[in-house]
């Protein structure tokens, strides 16, 4: 029951992102959960594959593709 609870609050407080393919740039875009500025789960782009790791700040990992 502690685990269904916690899984609801995962759900409340994440956000969804929509960001372009760091691989190929706009014109793919990728849906990213986000919670506390951490990555929820892997997001994968349905076009060319890439991969965004899970649990990861989103905004200096994508920094650091650059
Ligand atoms: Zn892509």
């Amino acid at each position: 029951m502690i685990a269904f609870a916690d899984c609801q609050d995962v759900r409340k407080m994440a956000v969804i992102k929509e960001i372009d393919c760091p691989e190929r740039g706009a014109g793919e875009g990728i849906e990213v959960f986000e919670r506390d500025n951490r990555t929820i789960g892997h997001s994968v782009c349905s076009r060319c594959g890439f991969t965004i790791p899970e649990d990861v700040a989103l905004e200096s990992y994508l920094e650091e593709l650059k």
